[in-house]
């Protein structure tokens, strides 16, 4: 027997200040629209805490930008993001990116770079090609961040509520840890790279034929969910 198989492919970008749930919108998305989460932020995280990787000078320079909370440098995310988002393109998936491009560069490029937008525009069609933007409050980020806790063994996000402690990952079991940016200066840092490096790729969107939807990232994830999937109605 010898037939197609075809699925509509479509490729969602999800953005949000630290701590607007991004990563699980990212997931929940994959889930129910069978689509590849590549998130870039914790595929960075393992490259540079890979110890394969350490002595690397150029990764060196990347773990120390990452530690202050800062942006790696970006010839270098756009050719780990450009080179891991082709091979899910090859792969014949649907693809939902969290939090990158991160910025103006990475999203649009320029005449001798492509940029992660238009790449995927060319890869899924301008029409299947969406952006989401997840709005939450500063006090909201901060308070959430601040108290973030992440299992050391399937990276399931646990937000640390004193009434329901929990000092083991509820999912696998795994041991617990907090990012080492993930307290209070740090995350006003972060608050402001996000402000100044990635709300202009939102701007620009509309001139690039790109859709964007905006939702209340403050709501319970199912409903956050529901939001996305009405808003840009994938
Ligand atoms: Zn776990």
């Amino acid at each position: 027997m010898c037939y197609n198989l075809v699925m509509h492919k479509i490729a969602v970008v999800i953005y949000g200040p630290p701590g607007s749930g991004k990563g699980t919108q990212a997931n929940l998305l994959a889930l129910s629209h069978g689509l590849i989460h590549f998130d870039s932020g914790r595929f960075i995280e393992f490259l540079l805490k890979d110890p394969r990787n350490a002595g690397d000078p150029v990764i060196d320079r990347q773990r120390a930008l990452f530690e202050k909370g800062e942006l790696c440098e970006t010839e270098w995310v756009m050719d780990v993001i450009g080179r891991q988002t082709k091979k899910i393109v090859a792969a014949d998936f649907g693809i939902v990116l969290s939090g990158s491009p991160r910025t103006f560069f990475e999203a649009f490029g320029d005449d001798k770079t492509k940029g992660i937008l238009p790449l995927l525009q060319e890869a899924y069609g301008k029409e299947d090609v969406h952006v989401v933007f997840l709005r939450v409050e500063d006090k909201v980020s901060i308070e959430r961040n601040s108290h973030r806790k992440l299992c050391t063994t399937c990276g399931t996000q646990l937000i640390n509520n004193p009434e329901l402690v929990n000092p083991f990952c509820p999912f696998c079991g795994g041991s617990l840890y907090t990012r080492v940016f993930d307290n209070e200066a740090k995350i006003v840092i972060r608050l402001e790279e996000f402000r100044k490096k990635t709300l202009p790729i939102l701007e620009e969107l509309p001139r690039r034929g790109i859709k964007l939807a905006e939702v209340n990232g403050e709501l319970l994830p199912y409903l956050v969910h529901r939001e996305i999937v009405e808003k840009s109605s994938v």
